[in-house]
């Protein structure tokens, strides 16, 4: 099973960290695997996705959406029904409850639109824990909500002014603040990136959508499905449907953010325009110039808005496992007001860009096929920005 010992998928993955993380590194590599043998924190994490969180999410049967395409049946698994309304929250009570494991008490993170940052937030609450999220000044300020949410959690939010002041200077702050402190501090990194163990661990806690889902679509039809879809940022939702069908016949389908179109500069569409390269530790496709500085990127979903992607997700690509299509800003709209119009569920922009994908797939199918959707959150926070565009 992938990652092999030093975290490398094929040729993607591995640590590319200074000196001094590696022994921090090393230490929650030693803590995740002790812990995922031990049935006691199993027991623990299962509990507070049950109680807390509100898992299972049901697999939804989208009757009014297959009706209108003619063609495969289409679910949705509703990770927009989860507490805080994304599946990210999956991922920080994970790791909340490693870091109490390690006696760390005091919890960075890095966040972008401020969802990963809420989530987090919330696990620290929840936890009792000490909490600093890392966030670009340019994102302060396009969501103050967040910001807020944060701060009545009893969360601090750090402006980062340097660079582009947005998602990857917050990660390169979050690193130096763990450098400094890290005998005393966990990182909760808020997808499938970054050095190993990262995005193995953060794989595993994610993986609880797609085992979830196997098991109801089971259930309901007595059989797999043929497609599974879902928006790639980092890649963490949708690894974390495709993983438990890995060995399946099942074919995966990555979405990325198009933005203003391929063919211009400004999109996040990582894995389809992106050359491979190091960003943030880890060894993966990266949207970088010649000289491999990062590029600037673009979508209308904050959450898919990152020149980088999970390692897994490249060695996938490489291998063929899974394909990746780009849906741009205006599909990715006509996607949520579609699920809005016909369904009456609000999606959050990230998986609008896989809902207008299912549509221009499902009538392609034949009435036997089943596409199953990951929605990963729900478009509260997204209102204002669709307001504008509209
Ligand atoms: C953050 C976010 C994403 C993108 O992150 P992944 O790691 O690719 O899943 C997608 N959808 C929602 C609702 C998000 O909040």
């Amino acid at each position: 099973m992938l990652p092999g010992k030093r975290g490398y998928f094929g040729r993607f993955g591995g640590k590319y960290v200074p000196e001094t993380l590696m022994s921090a590194l090393d230490e929650l590599e030693r803590e995740y695997l002790k812990a995922k043998k031990n049935p006691g924190f199993k027991k623990e994490f299962d509990f507070y996705l049950k109680k807390y969180a509100g898992r299972p999410t049901p697999l939804y049967f989208a009757r009014n959406l297959t009706k209108k395409f003619k063609g495969a049946r289409i679910y949705l698994k509703r990770e927009d029904l989860l507490h805080t309304g994304a599946h990210k929250i999956n991922n920080t009570i994970g790791q909340l409850l490693l870091a109490k494991r390690m006696k760390k008490n005091r919890i960075i993170a890095e966040t972008g639109a401020g969802q990963h940052g809420v989530a987090t937030a919330t696990a620290a609450a929840l936890f009792g824990c000490e909490c600093h999220v890392y966030m670009g000044q340019e994102d302060m300020k396009r969501q103050a909500l967040n910001v807020f949410r944060m701060a009545l959690m009893g969360t601090e939010v750090i402006p980062v002014t340097s660079g582009s002041k947005t998602l990857k200077d917050a990660i390169n702050e979050t690193l130096r603040d763990w450098v400094t402190n890290i005998r005393t501090t966990h990182y909760v990194l808020g997808s499938v990136v970054g050095p190993h163990p990262y995005p193995k661990m953060v794989r595993d806690f994610q993986s609880v959508i797609g085992k979830e889902a196997r098991a109801q679509i089971l259930k309901e039809e007595g059989r797999l499905p043929d497609y599974l879809l879902a928006c790639v940022g980092g890649g963490s939702n949708s690894m974390g449907l495709f993983y438990p069908f890995f060995k399946d016949k099942v074919r995966f389908v990555g979405v990325e953010a198009g933005g203003a179109g391929i063919s211009s500069s400004k999109h996040a569409a990582t894995l389809i325009k992106g050359g491979i390269g190091i960003l943030h530790g880890s060894k993966s496709y990266v949207l970088q110039d010649s000289d491999g500085q990062i590029n600037f990127t673009h979508s209308i979903s904050a959450g898919l808005d990152y020149p980088g992607v999970g390692p897994e997700h490249s060695f996938y690509k490489k291998s063929g496992r899974a394909s990746y299509v780009a849906v741009n800003d205006k599909e990715a709209l006509a996607g949520f007001k579609m699920l809005s119009e016909i369904e009456g569920i609000i999606p959050a922009l990230e998986p609008a860009h896989a809902i207008y994908q299912a549509s221009k797939l499902a009538p392609k199918l034949s009435k036997k096929n089943i596409i199953i959707v990951c929605l990963s959150g729900r478009g509260d926070k997204d209102i204002d920005i669709v307001k504008e565009y509209l």
